[in-house]
């Protein structure tokens, strides 16, 4: 049983770097503490009168390159720990695709499940009054993550400009295209690891319609990934849910899946109620149901982990026989998972890179809150793609000239970057 934390595991990658790119004495503990962690417990009135209380956080980790950036969760399991490893990798991502922006994060400790949708609006209302002094465009600007959508959003927004009796669209990323929202965010995770993936199977003299691909987690990143890569001519030989997976040696329809996905809500609902599959359809479409552990160690050529993070362990990483990782997720991969592919030469691309689309589109909803322009679905295209492939540039240059792993290099570019705007301030 291993007994590393989100944030050990961001610091055993960060030390590895720090030390390979060689700083100055006393550098080596500039990236160990965020600059600031805001905690505060929220109350709301639940519908029968009582009182609900809720741990809420805000970690702010570096603001070298501009202000805080980063999602809000809303989980059960949100804890300090975790939301300070999300606002060093978010420090770290938004240097590497090089947008004016420092790094954050922020949780409630709540199930929404279990919240009516007024109670839902109340957590996300108290959390801004628990924090507004700490936010605002050119503070702090946070966007959805984990169980936090476009709806909490508008209404993060609307308290924060009551509050503050201010206009700032630009104080939140995510909004609904109604209010503030920017085209292309909802497909903008995806589109940003599809453009380095593409890049680089073009690079590599590979044919998409020979790459098999298999894809854990079926939400906005993997379904609009499974379709992007559908549409492009891979095969996609798996996807996957909570509820499990599907595969398919001849490939799979992402749009069907999407289809009866809607309808039954599992990727398997086509065969499967429940447990109980139609075995027989199964075996004439040539398909089959698969463990969500079971597809990551399938016969494919690209691994794309879009849901979970910690799924790629040392437990399994040697079974894994994908040759190229595209991270979606945030923190899929263990850095002891990450010595094994080195070894056996799977390249990751890692999600401080790969997903890194999705807080680009945020920076372009943030430009266009701040200027009250709205860009159209092909400028936000062609901005992204220039964003993300200049990003992946950097850090195949930086792997090749240092003979670094991917995320060592992404990790690179990103540290060197903030150096450089905390000497321009005089902070070191
Ligand atoms: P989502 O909630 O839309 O989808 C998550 C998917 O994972 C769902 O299909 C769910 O069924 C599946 N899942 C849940 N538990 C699972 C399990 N035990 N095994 C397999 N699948 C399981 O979330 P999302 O926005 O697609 O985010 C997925 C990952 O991508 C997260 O790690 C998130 O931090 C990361 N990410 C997302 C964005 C974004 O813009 N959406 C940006 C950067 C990083």
């Amino acid at each position: 049983m291993s007994t590393s934390t989100p944030f050990t595991r961001f610091q055993k990658t960060l030390h590895t770097v720090l030390q390979k790119i060689k700083l100055e004495d006393g550098q080596n503990t500039l990236f160990d503490d965020p600059q600031f962690v805001h905690k505060k417990d929220i109350t709301i009135q639940s519908g029968n009168g009582s009182e609900k209380k809720f741990h809420a956080f805000r970690v702010q980790y570096n603001n070298a390159r501009g202000p805080f950036k980063g999602g809000i969760r809303f989980h059960p399991d949100a804890n300090e720990d975790e939301v300070k490893a999300l606002a060093a990798l978010m420090s770290i991502k938004t240097a590497v695709v090089n947008i004016p922006f420092g790094g954050a994060k922020g949780g409630v400790q709540v199930n929404p499940k279990h919240l009516t949708s007024k109670e839902v609006q109340e957590v996300a209302r108290e959390y801004v009054k628990a924090f507004h002094e700490n936010l605002g465009p050119d503070i702090d600007c946070p966007a959805p993550d984990v169980n936090t959508n476009s709806d909490i959003m508008a209404w993060m927004r609307d308290e924060y400009e009551k509050i503050t009796r201010t206009y700032s669209p630009a104080m939140i990323t995510g909004k609904p295209l109604s209010f503030g929202g920017s085209v292309g965010r909802d497909t903008a995770t995806a589109r940003g690891g599809f453009f380095i993936l593409q890049e680089m199977v073009d690079r590599l003299a590979l044919d998409p319609g020979d790459m098999r691909v298999a894809i854990q987690g079926f939400g906005n990143a993997g379904a609009n990934m499974a379709q992007l890569l559908h549409q492009a001519g891979y095969i996609v030989v798996a996807v996957s849910d909570s509820q499990g997976g599907i595969y398919s040696q001849e490939g799979i329809d992402p749009i069907r899946i999407s289809k009866y996905k809607s309808k039954t809500g599992s990727v398997t609902g086509e065969y499967c109620e429940g447990s109980v599959c139609d075995i027989e359809r199964m075996k004439m479409d040539d398909v089959a149901k698969i463990s969500n552990e079971e597809l990551l160690e399938l016969d494919c050529d690209i691994l794309i982990p879009a849901a979970l993070d910690n799924v790629l362990t040392k437990e399994n990483a040697n079974r894994v026989k994908a040759k190229y990782i595209l991270e979606l997720a945030n923190g899929p991969t263990t850095p002891e998972a990450d010595d094994v592919f080195e070894k056996m030469g799977t390249r990751v691309i890692p999600d401080v890179l790969a997903n890194a689309g999705g807080v680009t589109v945020s920076y372009f909803e943030w430009s266009q809150g701040r200027s009250g322009e709205q860009w159209t679905d092909e400028q936000v295209d062609e901005r992204l793609k220039r964003v993300m492939l200049d990003a992946y540039k950097a850090v195949r240059r930086e792997a090749r000239r240092e003979h670094m792993t991917y995320r060592e290099a992404a990790f690179a570019v990103g540290i060197k970057r903030m150096l450089d705007a905390m000497q321009v301030r005089g902070w070191i």
